[in-house]
């Protein structure tokens, strides 16, 4: 059964009479989006087109025990890829990658053994903090002994953020030097004014951190991990750093720090003992604007043996060819991760991580978009790329190698879709990312059109649009958004949405129990589905591909933003579930 644009989109009555009399001009609403007439034929083809009874099916099948939870490298990792080509193929869609619906993609993983140790300048005190206890490390060269040695510089939060008017590296110098720097920005927690409260910017993550000493040609960064500024405890980092990490394959002529490390609050105070310094003095003078990098009378040095083994997975994508000569070479990408954690320790007797809505869900709606698009009377100005990437729950590996490497012309815009509305339609729909490009426009105006309330990210403080797929895109100064589902379910009490999202995230999320359920109806699908359609639809047919907002942080003109050439190597780690603030992992969207 086909469900019909009215039911995909939301009831409001008066637009939705209009929408069936396919009258939309006459609906007091913007038709015209970025240039685009959305109320159009060929719009109202592709939006129809989408039903949620085949995006429920598809993810029965891709959540069942047979796909064996998607790990990559795994037999059902390489069956549900198999599965999304033939699709794309059934569909009539061309392979996204030359002849090919597959880009394969390594991964790397590294099991590191370290070694660390600090001494005064005066050589006459040392510290050798314990192994998990006290530190993790781990080494992005992929090399299998790696030795580091420096000058130890406190360099605060680590930021240099022009557009907050803070640079903790001002004036410093700290090629070859191992820093030791703070999680978290001083805005989340320092009470400082500038940056976002405790809506943690980029900033705030571990991740840029450690790219930003990279950049600045650091030998090492060690984090400070502190309660506060991680909101959870040293367990959390403990578990997500000591296993095998993963990461695609380095390129040559990218710079790696030698070492990337924590140490937990109180090896922290016993190795700033050595220089005769206090972290509560550091931590005030780092608080405070103005403040900067501070060279401390220590030394570091030590070592890192790894065991590096390497797998193979593959992206799985499929392309729709611009018409326009001009822009063709211009790339819409669709990403939504298709690998989820495999067959893992069991809970109930059940060991099978399906997946179902993290991400089997998305996976379905990418094959119905592709369908979609497939379908329309008339091609996109710019080309469409659908990929359902591999290896997002690893640290978001196939995104990042699929950012890094177009397999056709040039990408303009992602739009991610990590994780679809499993119940009904909402009034409601919401976006990541917004606020940095004009997709939040364009976000914002088609919510408009469609009858539904944009909204924002609803946990801030967690820094979910860094931690999904469209922030390997981000990180290679492309405009991304990542379309979320609403919480404003249509004909039930005010609260289901955020009652079902604490159920799911306790209960199900990176859990066996992540698994289709009857009272999946997922009547919500399409209509989730047709507003990433048309997302992309109107920016591969507007006058102008996307662009960043003015100052933001992501805008790859400025040298000191994030994105740029040194900032695409994958960050490691595994996904703590529910983890906060700065110190989670890249990995584990919803
Ligand atoms: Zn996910």
């Amino acid at each position: 059964m086909r469900t019909s644009v009215s039911a995909g989109l939301r009831g409001s009555s008066t637009c939705l009479a209009l929408l069936l009399a396919a009258t939309l001009g006459a609906c007091r609403r913007p038709s015209t989006v970025d240039g685009v007439d959305v109320s159009s034929a060929v719009a109202r083809q592709g939006i129809q087109s989408i039903d949620s009874a085949a995006i429920r099916a598809r993810t029965a099948f891709l959540s069942s025990d047979f796909t064996e939870g998607r790990a990559p490298g795994t037999r059902g990792g390489r069956l549900a890829a198999a599965y999304i080509a033939s699709e794309f193929a059934a569909a009539g869609l061309r392979p996204g990658n030359d002849t090919s619906y597959f880009q394969p993609v390594t991964f790397v993983g590294v099991t590191p053994h370290p070694e660390l140790d600090f001494q005064s300048a005066d050589g006459r005190s040392r510290y050798s903090p314990g192994y998990l206890d006290d530190y993790v490390a781990w080494t992005p060269r992929q090399a299998g002994q790696v030795e580091f040695s420096g000058d130890v510089v406190f360099v605060g939060y680590g930021i240099d953020a022009p557009e907050y008017d803070w640079n903790d590296y001002a004036g410093a110098d700290v090629k070859g030097k191992i820093l030791l720097g703070l999680v978290n920005d001083p805005g989340g927690t320092g009470g400082s004014k500038k940056f976002r409260g405790d809506t943690l910017t980029y900033y705030g993550r571990w991740t840029y951190k450690y790219e930003e000493a990279a950049r600045l040609g650091a030998a090492g960064m060690i984090l400070i991990h502190t309660p506060e500024s991680a909101g959870y405890g040293w367990s959390v980092v403990r578990n997500s750093w000591s296993g095998e990490q993963f990461e695609i394959p380095n390129e040559p002529g990218d710079y790696h720090e030698a070492l990337e490390a924590w140490v937990t609050e109180a090896a922290a105070r016993r190795l700033l003992g050595l220089a005769g310094v206090s972290l509560d003095s550091l931590v005030t003078a780092a608080r405070r604007p103005g403040f900067t990098a501070k060279p401390l009378p220590l030394h570091a040095a030590g070592s890192i043996r790894s065991d590096v083994e390497r797998t193979t997975s593959a992206n799985v994508v499929a392309l729709v060819p611009g018409r326009d000569s001009t822009l063709r070479d211009q790339v819409v990408v669709y990403t939504s991760h298709y690998d989820h954690l495999g067959i893992g320790a069991p809970e109930n007797g059940d060991a099978i991580y399906n997946g179902a809505k993290d991400n089997a869900s998305g996976t379905s709606a990418i094959i119905e978009l592709a369908r979609a698009y497939q379908r329309l009377p008339e091609r996109p100005r710019r080309s469409v790329l659908l990929a359902a990437v591999t290896g997002e729950e690893s640290g978001l590996l196939g995104s990042a190698y699929l950012a890094r490497h177009p397999p056709f012309g040039h990408f303009v815009a992602d739009i991610n879709m990590d994780a679809i509305n499993m119940y009904g339609r909402t009034g409601d729909m919401v976006e990541l990312g917004g606020e940095y490009s004009s997709l939040g426009d364009v976000f914002r105006e088609l919510t408009r059109y469609l009858g539904l309330d944009a909204r924002g990210d609803q946990s801030p403080g967690q820094g979910h649009f860094f931690r999904s797929d469209q922030f390997s895109f981000v990180k290679r100064g492309v405009p991304s958004l990542y379309i979320e589902q609403g919480v404003d379910y249509v004909g039930e009490p005010a609260g289901t949405g955020q009652k079902r999202e604490e159920t799911y995230r306790k209960e199900r999320y990176h859990q066996p129990d992540d698994e289709m359920l009857p009272e999946y109806t997922m009547g919500g699908a399409a209509q989730q589905t047709q507003l990433g359609f048309l997302a992309g639809w109107v920016v591969a047919n507007a006058p102008r591909p996307p662009a960043w907002k003015p100052g933001s942080p992501f805008a790859p003109a400025s040298d000191t933003a994030p994105a740029g050439p040194g900032a695409a190597q994958a960050s490691p780690g595994s996904a703590p579930a529910g983890g906060t603030a700065a110190v989670d992992s890249a990995a584990g969207g919803s």
